[in-house]
């Protein structure tokens, strides 16, 4: 068996810092990857930096040299799941199955044929000791709470022709809207009586929405509620990204949808791959909380791709994954192919889990359409985040960029939250029943 390098973890005051640190790290060629810092160092959000262990002596000496503080150095032990095997001892398992659970148990990293082995697999037995295995990699990192976000689709409005989608340009039956600065606020202020601290900015790539136009509703939103604002508004400039940021904006949502160039292209006419990297790398660097996710589906992907995925988004340190299935949109290109499947949708989402760990992984919408009970079985699942559709009722219908969309509501979150024996988080202020 091969053995896994030892590996160290820095992690530094501040974001600029850690980046400060990184920078000069791979100047000096020392090789870097920036990782969530582990739960027990810290925040679900921040980021640190991991190195191998024989780089370690010049580290202090760089950093000390250009005046960079670090907070700690820690080795970075990979996290055992102690009993994991206990429980899994009585189930019909491969040799091969059983070897990778020996991994996880121990918290050695998964090889990219690991994780293409686990998405394949079909047989009862494995697929539930799979899901369980990333349930109780959830458990041990992040507890039994679920986070609840409520995101308000403020414009359907979209220059964009991504084929799968059914808010594209060309979508002559999407009846188009924007809600004004007063709407979104007045919405806003609805979601943070209720409790939830996190709202979610999304539309179509917009123009009418300047930058000056989202900085007022992000100073507005910043100033009247103190709530974390995602946005999630699709490609921006580095400037724009910066603006935002220094608006208020905490954390930023742009899918890569699939990290295969091929198929990238072929759904995305007006995009290229490298661009929507460069994208992602630019808001880690501000400092965003950094959101992303794929499509599991898209036609002409193998569980290769989707293990593609999983790994560029270990690589890139992102904190909060969506995975979603491919749910075709009426009057799209893609009307007529297949629905993505729940069954691979719920592998990804487990092995994400254990091969991400300090992350959020929200049991999508996407899921909740195909599957009445998605957003549950994504909890059990490895799972730890709903996001609510909180578009006024009169807006909401038309934000379908896939074909019958589930209005995830509050009921329907706390449905899925029992469901899984989960808890509510303390901070909501309404429907405490679930959390008894
Ligand atoms: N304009 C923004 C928001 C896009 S909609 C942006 O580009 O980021 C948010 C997400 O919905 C997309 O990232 C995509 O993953 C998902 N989505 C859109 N159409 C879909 C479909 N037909 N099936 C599944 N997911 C879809």
């Amino acid at each position: 068996m091969t053995k896994i390098k030892e590996k160290f973890i820095v992690i530094c005051h501040s974001t600029s810092q850690m980046l400060s640190a990184d920078r000069e790290l791979k100047l000096n060629s020392i090789e870097t990857e920036l990782v969530p810092t582990p739960a027990e160092f810290g925040d679900i959000c921040s980021t640190s930096i991991a190195i191998e262990a024989e780089s370690i002596i010049y580290l202090e000496e760089l950093l000390n040299a250009k005046k960079i503080e670090h907070k700690k150095i820690r080795q970075y032990k990979s996290q055992k799941i102690d009993g994991l095997l206990q429980r899994i001892k009585d189930s019909i398992i491969s040799h091969e199955f059983k070897e990778i659970m020996d991994k996880i148990e121990k918290g050695d990293e998964l090889k990219k044929e690991d994780i293409v082995f686990l998405l394949k697999i079909e047989g009862k037995s494995e697929k539930e000791v799979l899901l369980d295995v990333a349930d109780q990699v959830r458990y041990k990192i992040l507890g039994d709470s679920v986070e609840i976000r409520a995101a308000i689709e403020f414009s359907n409005y979209c220059k964009k022709s991504c084929k799968y989608c059914g808010i594209r340009k060309e979508c002559t039956s999407t009846k188009r809207y924007r809600m004004s600065e007063d709407e979104i606020l007045e919405t806003t202020h609805n979601l943070h009586a209720m409790g939830i601290n996190t709202v979610i900015l999304q539309s179509g790539e917009d123009d009418f929405f300047t930058l000056e136009k989202l900085i007022s509703i992000v100073k507005r939103i910043k100033k009247e509620t103190k709530m974390k604002i995602t946005l999630s508004l699709g490609e921006k400039s580095y400037e724009e990204y910066k603006a935002l940021k220094e608006a208020g904006a905490n954390n930023y949502l742009l899918k890569i949808e699939t990290t295969n160039e091929e198929i990238f292209n072929f759904i995305h006419p007006n995009d290229s791959l490298e661009e929507r990297i460069q994208c992602s790398k630019w808001l880690r660097e501000l400092g965003y909380v950094n959101a992303n996710g794929n499509i599991i589906g898209l036609p002409g992907q193998t569980d290769e791709d989707i293990a593609d995925d999983i790994l560029f988004f270990k690589k890139m340190g992102i904190h909060m994954i969506g995975i979603g299935p491919f749910v075709p949109a009426k009057d799209t290109p893609f009307e007529k192919y297949k629905t993505g499947s729940v069954e691979k949708t719920l592998n990804a989402i487990a092995i994400t889990r254990i091969v991400c760990k300090n992350v959020y992984i929200p049991a999508t919408t996407a899921l909740a359409s195909i599957d009445e009970d998605g957003q549950s079985k994504a909890l059990r699942a490895g799972a730890n985040t709903i996001m609510l559709i909180s578009t006024p009722k009169k807006y909401r219908k038309n934000y379908k960029i896939y074909s019958d969309k589930n209005m995830v509501d509050l009921e329907s979150a706390f449905k899925a939250v029992k469901d899984a024996r989960r808890k509510l988080p303390s901070y909501l202020k309404v429907g405490g029943k679930t959390n008894e």
